[in-house]
């Protein structure tokens, strides 16, 4: 089976490696000659992400170019503790979420599809007029294959929230007693998130709540981000002792997508499902290792997508409801914070593994001895 993959960025990459172990001769195009994307900005893999990496195969290599976050906490601008959870992660995990560099993930997954067989073509553009048996939409959340499956497709609107990242030169001494972990601020003008990595600098990101983006959102630097930050002490620290921004989105939600498939395309990661909650990435990864699956498993191309389809959209459909909340909180005014401020303290740390762990339970079952079938396949 010949399968074109449009984009390479995590779902193109993981999708390539997934699509190669049972079988199928895969042909990545991705439009940019590095890693696309926000390059400079850094995401954290749970539990089920992990373990769809290790489905295929580079589970070790994602955990080297990366540092396991045991713990998350999280804090009012006050410095108050808020909740202090499993970061991504049910208690009794043995596994520990994974926080790296976007750029370094989608280099160790390009790496490990390169040596699986699959070619990856840089600097080209993929369409859905490519010759190939199967063509997997992984072009992002402005994906142009969705467009091509359905005209009339939803398109991405601004989430009234953009992110700045960065990281400090070197240790900060942080207000109180900070531990390691993923510790997330509820700022006045937004999160702000910052956790100590093992050469000592601090990784931060500011989610600034906005009603209309920044007219040059570029422009948007340190100085301006102290000021928005001023009357918080963590976050103020966090950025004095950086002199650089490393990367600058814009957050952006799609409404759901009802067209996902064909009979002959399908789509992947953001193109199909930009979850947010930190967990883009970790679905991206499950989506590729169930695709082959499915494309293993079933008897015709048709039916396979189809039973992707239905296999993966209750999943993300329930996540997309946890991320828009997870937005709401971000975006909260002074009375719902004071409100938050009292409430959470009382039951985050209570309910979190009841509200999450359907999420970290998934099993992405294994691609080992699953092969395509030689008939309609080749
Ligand atoms: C600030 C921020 C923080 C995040 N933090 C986390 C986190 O902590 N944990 C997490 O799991 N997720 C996180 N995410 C989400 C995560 O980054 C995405 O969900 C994930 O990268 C989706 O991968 P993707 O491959 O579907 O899309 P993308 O990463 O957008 O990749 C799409 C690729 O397709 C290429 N492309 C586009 N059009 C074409 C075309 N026509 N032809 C060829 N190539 C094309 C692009 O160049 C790009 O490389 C975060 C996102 C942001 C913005």
């Amino acid at each position: 089976m010949r399968v074109t993959v449009v984009g390479g960025g995590v779902a193109g990459a993981a999708s390539a490696i997934a699509l190669s172990r049972v079988g199928a001769q895969v042909t990545v195009h991705e439009a940019y000659e590095d890693p696309g994307g926000t390059v400079g900005s850094y995401l954290s893999l749970s539990v089920n992400g992990l373990r769809a990496l290790d489905a295929l195969g580079c589970l070790d290599a994602v955990r080297r170019a990366g540092f396991p976050v045991d713990r998350q906490r999280m804090w009012s601008g006050r410095d108050r503790p808020l909740g202090d959870v499993p970061r991504g992660r049910r208690s009794g995990d043995p596994l520990r979420s994974v926080t790296l560099m976007r750029a370094d993930l989608v280099r160790v997954l390009r790496e490990e599809a390169a040596r699986a067989g699959a070619r990856i073509l840089l600097g080209s553009r993929g369409c859905g007029d490519s010759p190939a048996d199967v063509v997997v939409g992984a072009d992002g959340i402005w994906s142009a294959t969705r467009r091509a499956l359905d005209p009339s497709a939803p398109e991405p609107r601004y989430a009234g929230l953009y992110s700045i990242s960065g990281a400090t030169d070197g240790p900060v001494r942080l207000p109180g007693e900070r531990p390691q972990g993923f510790n997330m601020v509820f700022a006045r003008r937004g999160a702000f998130i910052y956790l100590p990595a093992p050469d000592g600098t601090v990784w931060w990101s500011a989610q600034v709540a906005a009603a209309d983006p920044p007219p040059d959102l570029a422009a948007v630097g340190l100085a301006e981000l102290a000021g928005l930050f001023r009357t918080e002490k963590t976050p103020l620290a966090v950025l004095r002792a950086s002199s650089a921004v490393t990367a600058s989105t814009l957050l952006h939600v799609l409404p759901p997508v009802t067209r996902r498939h064909d009979d002959r395309t399908v789509l992947v990661g953001d193109a199909a499902h930009p979850v947010g909650a930190g967990q883009g990435a970790s679905m991206a990864i499950e989506d590729a290792v169930a695709l082959a699956r499915q494309l293993a498993e079933a008897e015709t191309v048709p039916a396979a997508l189809a039973a992707f389809d239905r296999l993966r959209h209750d999943r993300t459909g329930k996540l997309a409801k946890t991320a828009a909340a997870n937005r709401d909180a971000k975006t909260a005014g002074p009375l719902a914070a004071r409100l938050r401020e009292i409430m959470m303290p009382l039951f985050f740390d209570r309910f979190y593994e009841k509200a999450t762990g359907w999420l970290y339970d998934h099993d992405p079952g294994r691609l080992d001895g699953e092969t395509l079938v030689a008939d309609d396949r080749q």
